[in-house]
Formats: C-alpha cells, sequence, structure tokens
C-alpha cells in the first residue's frame, strides 16, 4: 500500500518513444568539455594545466570546501584548454577541454573498495565522495553528504526510480537491463545506514521493469518493491517520501528532518560501480528523444560530451522545429548552444514544439492551480503579489517551497507564466537578502 501525496497532474507520457529502445554507449567524442562544477555547493578549482596528460577517472578538479563533488576526466587524453565556457545553466564556469587519445588508458586510482566495505560499510561516505557522485536525478546534490547527513537519523532509505517526467526512459532502460546492480548499490546505501530494508519506488507505467525487478528481489526481505500510480510529480523526494511513509518533510525541511534518505536509481547503480570497479562518475545514460528527434533512443555517453553529438546520433532535428531542453518538459532548462555539454546529473535531452504564446494570458479564478499543487501552495496569489513585488506576502506564503515543478502552469487554462513568475519571486527575495 502506498500513502499517496496532494495535487499532481497527469502530463501525456511520451515514454513509448524510447521506452522499448534499448541503451547505445555512443564512442567518446573527440573532445570533451567538462565543467569544474555541475553539483549543488562549492565549484571546484582545477588541478591540471594546459598540455598536462590525464588518465580516464583521473581527479581533474576538487575543493576542501564541505559541500561539493571532485571532478574527474571522462577520458585519456591531453588538456588543451581552462577557461570559463558556456555551461548548460546559461553561466559562464571555468571549464577543462581534454582532446581525447581514443586509449581510455584508466588512472591507477581506479580499483575495488570490496574489502573496505566488506570491513566497514560506513566506509561509502568516503567512497562516494571520491568516486564524485551526485545525485542523478536532475538535482546533482553530493551524494556522500546526504548519505552522512542521514547517518543515525534516518530510519528509512528510498531508492527513486519515479521517472515521472515525460518522455524520459533512461531509468527505465537501467532498472531492465541492469537493476541487479541497481539493487546491489540499493543495499551498499542500506547497510552503510545501518537499515534491515530498503524500498525502491517506481510508477506502474514500467511494467516490463517491474517485472524484472520483482525476479531480481524475489527472496530477499531486505528490499521491497513499491509501485506507485502513475502521476507527476510523484518522483520529487517530498512527494515521494509521502508515498512510501506517509510523513510530511516540513516547510523548508530536509528529508533527514523526518527520517528518511532518498538516493535516485542511477546514482544506486553508480554506487555499485564505485565499489565493485572504482569507476567514479565519468558516464551518463541519456534519453534523446520528444516529438522533434528523428530517432529517439537511449545513449550511454561520457560526461563532457555535447549534446550535439546525441541529438546526431538520434537521427538529428526534425525540420521545423529548434526548442532543445536538457531535462524534462515539465521542469528541464532550454538550451541555447547545442554545443553544452553532457553532466552528471543529464538525464535526458527533449527537441521540444513551442507552445504558441497566450496573447493575453488571464487569471479566471478557477482556483486549478491551487488543487494541483503538491506544495501546498497557492499559485495564482504567488503571481499576484511577484507582479506587485510584495516580498512579505510572497514569503508569507511560503514561495519558497515551490520545486517549479510545473503541475500549476501545466493545468491552468489562463496560460499565466506562473512558473516563470515564482523563479522571478525567488530572484527578487534573494537579491533583498529575504530567507
Ligand atoms: S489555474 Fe490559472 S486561471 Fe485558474 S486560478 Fe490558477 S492562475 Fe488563475
Ligand atoms: S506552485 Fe510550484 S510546487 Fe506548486 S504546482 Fe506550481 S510549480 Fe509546482
Amino acid at each position: 500500500m502506498t500513502h499517496g501525496f496532494r495535487g499532481g497532474v497527469h502530463p501525456a507520457g511520451g515514454k513509448e518513444l524510447t521506452s522499448g529502445r534499448a541503451v547505445e554507449p555512443l564512442p567518446a567524442p573527440a573532445m570533451v568539455t567538462i565543467p569544474v562544477s555541475m553539483h549543488v555547493g562549492a565549484p571546484c578549482s582545477p588541478l591540471v594545466a594546459v598540455g598536462d596528460h590525464v588518465c580516464m577517472g583521473q581527479v581533474i578538479a576538487d575543493t576542501d570546501a564541505p559541500l561539493s563533488a571532485p571532478i574527474h576526466s571522462s577520458v585519456s587524453g591531453t588538456v588543451k584548454k581552462i577557461e570559463p565556457m558556456l555551461h548548460p545553466n546559461g553561466t559562464h564556469v571555468m571549464t577543462v577541454v581534454i582532446e581525447n587519445d581514443g586509449l581510455d588508458t584508466p588512472a591507477d586510482t581506479i580499483k575495488p573498495h570490496t574489502d573496505e566495505i566488506a570491513e566497514d560499510p560506513a566506509k561509502l561516505v568516503d567512497i562516494m565522495h571520491d568516486a564524485g557522485i551526485v545525485g542523478a536525478g536532475g538535482a546533482a546534490f553530493p551524494a556522500f553528504f546526504k548519505l552522512q547527513g542521514a547517518m543515525g537519523k534516518a530510519d528509512t532509505i528510498i531508492i527513486n526510480a519515479s521517472e515521472c517526467e515525460p518522455f524520459i526512459t533512461c531509468d527505465h532502460r537501467l532498472l531492465l537491463e541492469d537493476g541487479g546492480h541497481v539493487v546491489a548499490g540499493a543495499k551498499l546505501l542500506r547497510d552503510a545506514l545501518g537499515l534491515d530494508k530498503v524500498y525502491i519506488g517506481t510508477e506502474a507505467n514500467k511494467k516490463t521493469a517491474i517485472s524484472h525487478l520483482r525476479e531480481i528481489i524475489a527472496g530477499e526481505p531486505g528490499v521491497e518493491l513499491i509501485v506507485f500510480r502513475t502521476r507527476y510529480p510523484q518522483g520529487a523526494e517530498k512527494q515521494l517520501i509521502r508515498a512510501v511513509t506517509g510523513r510530511e518533510v516540513p516547510p523548508g525541511g530536509l528529508p533527514a528532518d523526518v527520517g528518511c534518505a532518498v538516493f535516485n536509481a542511477y546514482t544506486a547503480w553508480g554506487v555499485w560501480r564505485a565499489v565493485e570497479q572504482g569507476v567514479p562518475a565519468i558516464d551518463r545514460i541519456v534519453t534523446v528523444s520528444g516529438p522533434g528527434v528523428n530517432e529517439p533512443g537511449n545513449f550511454r555517453v561520457r560526461v563532457g560530451t555535447p549534446i550535439r553529438e546525441l541529438i546526431d546520433a538520434a537521427g538529428g532535428i526534425k525540420d521545423g522545429y529548434f526548442k532543445v531542453v536538457m531535462g524534462g518538459p515539465m521542469m528541464g532548462n532550454a538550451v541555447f548552444d547545442i554545443d553544452v555539454p553532457v553532466l552528471k546529473a543529464t538525464g535526458s535531452v527533449l527537441v521540444l514544439g513551442e507552445a504558441p504564446a497566450a496573447k493575453n494570458p488571464t487569471c479566471i479564478r478557477c482556483g486549478r492551480c491551487v488543487g494541483v499543487c503538491p506544495m501546498h501552495l497557492s499559485p495564482l496569489y504567488l503571481y499576484m503579489y511577484e507582479r506587485k513585488s510584495d516580498l512579505d506576502m510572497l514569503t508569507k506564503l511560503n514561495v519558497r517551497d515551490c520545486m517549479e515543478c510545473g503541475s500549476c502552469a501545466y493545468i491552468c487554462p489562463g496560460r499565466l507564466p506562473l512558473v516563470q513568475s515564482i523563479r522571478s519571486a525567488k530572484q527578487k527575495l534573494n537579491a533583498a537578502g529575504k530567507k
């Protein structure tokens, strides 16, 4: 039984475009562009110089800041440039450009950590830190920090395999093609927290993956699969926790505040690989899909691959389409240059049609945005007070609790730009120094 969550919507899935497409490994590109910041927390500083030879998996940027994640080279080759370059988030970020020598010479730091884990499961924190593993569902929060913060506090661990955004199927394919190693990573995380059970939560629309997982975990009392009704945003952390445990993460709170730790399915897979093989976060499975892609598919690519190469591998963009989004159609961000690189948390690249702009966006006070908001917010009032720049009312109405899931904008018959307005409200609060 699941507890469900309030609100949510049912956007058209589009998952059938790629759910049956096996993951295709792409050759590493001739040149990788690797930003020294692709995570929540402090950016790293380059540890290499132009002209240096680097190995695959070698740390090329790091920092002493407590909340961060080291950056590794995804190929072996020669450092050609270190300079600020366009990041998928639209800013310019220091980036290390490496010419691939095609040899994939591994760093001598790549070695299994199974003995350390056998001695002390909690050593997983250091292993995850050194492997640079970040939340793979898009948030890119350093995963070691989350595990460390949950130690002694969490009584429940959940692997998030919901993948609730339309079009995206990279986790579905991972579960189907290598679910055993997702489960192995989940068990490592469970054991590090000293818990008896790990829950794997997924949506009912992943039927093939569900059957496969059921076979894998048969007879394993320490792993339980929970299947949710398909509803967006089931994969949001707070909604997932609510659905599995019935607990509500308080406004401004963290999962650990209600005794929970949540890790994405690909993160769990990365944990397994870091322990078993010592390979850090240097690649990703990325879904390339949407109505504007000729041959949608799932691809395994190195971090730092220009998304142009993924789009080419998917047969290119159809005539008349030009809107490229990294992430899902509900929460992703449009990119303005398809030479930006795949990051550790890039799960999808979509090519979508541009929705025609509403001529006169008007609120008809239907209340539907309030009904679907999973965070119990009142989007129409957030919109109104943002227009008035009434920061006190925005704070009072908990605008910072908005996770920008887009459910309100999706349902709004008045076509109001609710999410853009909420983002602007947060920026105004930041500029005014208000928490
Ligand atoms: S859904 Fe749109 S039109 Fe309806 S109340 Fe909310 S903002 Fe207004
Ligand atoms: S107000 Fe924020 S959390 Fe609520 S539905 Fe809109 S985008 Fe989602």
